[in-house]
């Protein structure tokens, strides 16, 4: 392989590269970072420097990088079967994953649909609903609940039910119309504004039946990242949320589709975040950690009862008529595969609550910081939001971009981070040593203090 120097790597990458999420603007010129290695839970740079992943590959690592076992393993299945497609054919790998996600899922969950991005499982997730509702003498359920700051994906459908303005106001003429019900945003909570409000998911709650009286009749489905929503904040529901919202499903007969794809694989602690909550959703979508950070591949699961509604002869025109090129490619079910005895093989989920104190404790001492004014955590998430005046909860103003000077600072320190606006975002690699987590905290609360202090 023909290894480039850094000057030729960053003038390719600007002259030629379009990268998603970003101004480019003033990416075009800048002394960007170029990764060309990885190590445990460090990416390694074209100079060699070495940054701690402190977002875990944006969301998706479990067991660091470069993981031998599934390097083998991904190297073992690249000379057996690349792809061959799943329409009209199946491949080993893709039935056998099939299988174990259904083994570890929440109870109930029947049936695997693959596809390759968060954005399409949870699309997938949507139509499958509509469909279902259509075809079980339901023809006037046609609409779907979204949550405000709710994020799942950037795909017309996904984004349609997706809640973050700034996003995607543009196209909002292309999305179809759905009905919004508030966050439990208790920082900022959207029903009691005098603010301290703790009850804010009862409220929430109690908002969202009201929403779902008024409108069971028209409701097809409900779209939830349960337990957190991811790039609305790390906005943490307050325990018993899901389950509330899961009990609302049932009352008023609306799909509960669960959008697992930032908490699933052990992200909360728990192997599935519904899990956690004792609940099964009529439809879960994963990707991100699902083949450990490797290569693209995303799922939509659903009951036996969903399953059954698409049932029949052919010319009663019930199929699902929905699949990818890359649905169930084997190398990335191999990679899935391999990431799912590594849970098991290095107990992972039993490894997490002593990191998951740790983090606890390090983010509770950042609410003595003047410009913390929030500190959130589920599991292996965290995020800290920072503002201008902490008894006023007053924001900095987005234009100053106080999120993008903290992580910036922080690479001083050697982490790469990523913020959310003005929410630093903690999601290391679910592998992370004890040692190296110290590294991270110690890292972003120095980064913070110099630039708010
Ligand atoms: C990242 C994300 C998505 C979108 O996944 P892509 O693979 O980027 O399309 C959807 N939902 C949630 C909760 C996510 O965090």
């Amino acid at each position: 392989m023909v290894e480039l120097d850094t000057e030729t790597l960053r003038r390719y990458d600007s002259d030629y590269l379009w990268h998603p999420f970003t101004q480019m603007s003033e990416w075009e010129g800048a002394e960007n970072i170029i990764i060309t290695r990885g190590e445990g839970s460090y990416i390694i740079d074209s100079d060699g420097n070495r940054y701690l992943d402190g977002v875990a590959a944006i969301w998706t690592n479990v067991h660091g990088h470069c993981k031998k076992e599934i390097n083998d393993a991904i190297k073992e299945q690249v000379d057996r079967l690349e792809h061959a497609t799943l329409l009209g054919l199946s491949n080993d790998r893709a039935a056998l994953l099939a299988k174990r996600l259904i083994d570890i899922a929440p109870s109930g969950l029947a049936k695997v649909f693959y596809s390759d991005n968060g954005s399409t499982a949870v699309e997938i997730g949507v139509k499958m609903a509509f469909q279902y509702q259509q075809q079980t003498g339901n023809k006037d359920k046609k609409k779907f609940i979204r949550f405000d700051n709710a994020y799942h994906g950037d795909t017309v459908g996904s984004m349609s039910v997706g809640g973050i303005a700034i996003y995607h106001e543009v196209y909002a003429p292309l999305l179809f119309p759905t009905i919004m019900a508030p966050s439990p945003y208790c920082y900022r909570c959207p029903l009691s504004p005098e603010g301290d409000c703790t009850k804010c998911g009862l409220l929430c709650l109690k908002e969202l039946e009201r929403l779902m009286e008024e409108h069971a009749h028209e409701l097809a489905g409900l779209v939830i990242e349960p337990s957190v929503q991811g790039a609305g904040g790390m906005i943490v529901q307050p325990p018993g949320f899901v389950k509330g919202v899961r009990e609302l499903c049932d009352r008023f007969d609306v799909l509960m589709i669960a959008d697992e794809v930032a908490v699933g694989f052990g992200r909360t602690g728990a192997m599935f975040a519904c899990g956690k909550e004792g609940v099964t959703p009529d439809i879960m979508a994963i990707s991100k950690g699902i083949s450990a950070g490797y290569l693209p591949l995303a799922a939509t699961l659903t009951t036996r009862k969903v399953y059954d509604a698409f049932w029949g002869d052919y010319s009663a025109l019930k199929t699902f008529f929905h699949g990818h090129t890359f649905t169930g490619n084997p190398i990335a079910c191999a990679a899935a595969l391999a990431s799912l005895d590594l849970f098991e093989k290095e107990r992972l989920l039993e490894q997490l609550p002593e990191k998951i104190d740790y983090i606890q404790d390090r983010l509770q001492r950042l609410m003595e910081l003047p410009h913390v004014g929030d500190v959130r955590q589920e599991g292996m998430i965290g995020g800290i939001e920072l503002v201008r005046d902490r008894h006023t909860r007053e924001p900095y103003p987005w234009e100053e971009r106080v999120g993008v000077r903290v992580i910036m600072e922080a690479r001083k320190h050697g982490l790469f981070l990523r913020p959310l606006g003005n929410v630093i975002v903690v999601f290391p690699p679910l592998s992370i040593s004890m040692d190296e987590l110290a590294i991270l905290m110690d890292g972003i609360e120095a980064s913070i203090r110099s630039v708010t202090e």
